[in-house]
């Protein structure tokens, strides 16, 4: 039985791809990926010259069927995401759910662990990570208001992503909600324009408004 390979790609810097993500990518005979023209600059970028397949979060089981027809051909499969590790509010997670439902312990999932953008925030965040409380993207609507609820009832470190467009909101929404937490926003992690916030929720939003605001965000609020 062939193996399935999770591969941890950057969030940014290429340079972050790691020499075995490398060398999976380039071994296998198939690369799912959340959108074949993003992983396809990143393959490029590294001369490698693998079939690509689509993979989203709209897939629906017609593809969990191709992708389980690959694997019973003998296949070997690379799941890959835009940024990051996929499963990590990316694709990936019910894939591997599915998978594991149709082949049970006789398929090989096997991790090459990479970037996370929640882990690199929270590994220079500067506060206590032993224990945390990811949630993923705040929703826009329909459970927004328990969202940050949930924030300001949680004692312990919180991370959670934010697109550019939203940030702004969102920090209003904290500064209503937690005035006193200080925040570690950060921005555009491995890029050029990376960026670290400290403070409370209106004294980043200041320092924010000061700048470009474009990118994006990994938002972690200090404990209680
Ligand atoms: N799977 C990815 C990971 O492992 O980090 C996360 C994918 S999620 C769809 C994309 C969000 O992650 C962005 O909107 C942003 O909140 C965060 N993110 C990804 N790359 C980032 C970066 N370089 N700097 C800051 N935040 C980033």
């Amino acid at each position: 039985m062939p193996t399935l390979y999770v591969v941890g790609t950057p969030i940014g810097n290429l340079q972050d791809l790691s020499e075995r993500a490398k060398a999976t990518l380039g071994s296998v005979n198939v690369i799912l990926c959340e959108d074949t023209r993003v992983t396809g600059k990143l393959l490029s970028h590294f001369d490698i010259h693998v079939p690509t397949l689509s993979y989203h979060h709209h897939s629906g089981i017609a593809k969990t069927d191709k992708i389980i027809a690959l694997l019973e051909g003998g296949q070997n499969v690379a799941l890959v995401t835009d940024a990051g590790t996929p499963g990590i509010s990316d694709p990936g997670g019910r894939l591997i759910e599915e998978l594991i439902m149709h082949f049970g312990e006789s398929l090989t999932i096997t991790p090459i662990p990479g970037p996370c953008a929640l882990v690199a925030a929270l590994s220079i965040a500067g506060v206590p990570a032993d224990e945390f409380v990811f949630l993923g993207f705040p929703p826009h609507k329909r459970g927004r208001q328990s969202f940050f609820e949930r924030i300001h009832l949680t004692h312990s470190t919180v991370v959670f992503y934010e697109s550019t467009h939203r940030i702004l909101k969102t920090l209003g929404e904290l500064a209503i909600r937690i005035p006193e937490r200080k925040l570690i926003v950060c921005r555009e992690l491995t890029k050029m324009f990376e960026t670290i916030y400290r403070g409370t929720a209106q004294e980043v939003t200041a320092k924010l408004e000061s700048s470009s605001i474009k990118g994006e965000f990994v938002i972690v609020v200090s404990p209680l």
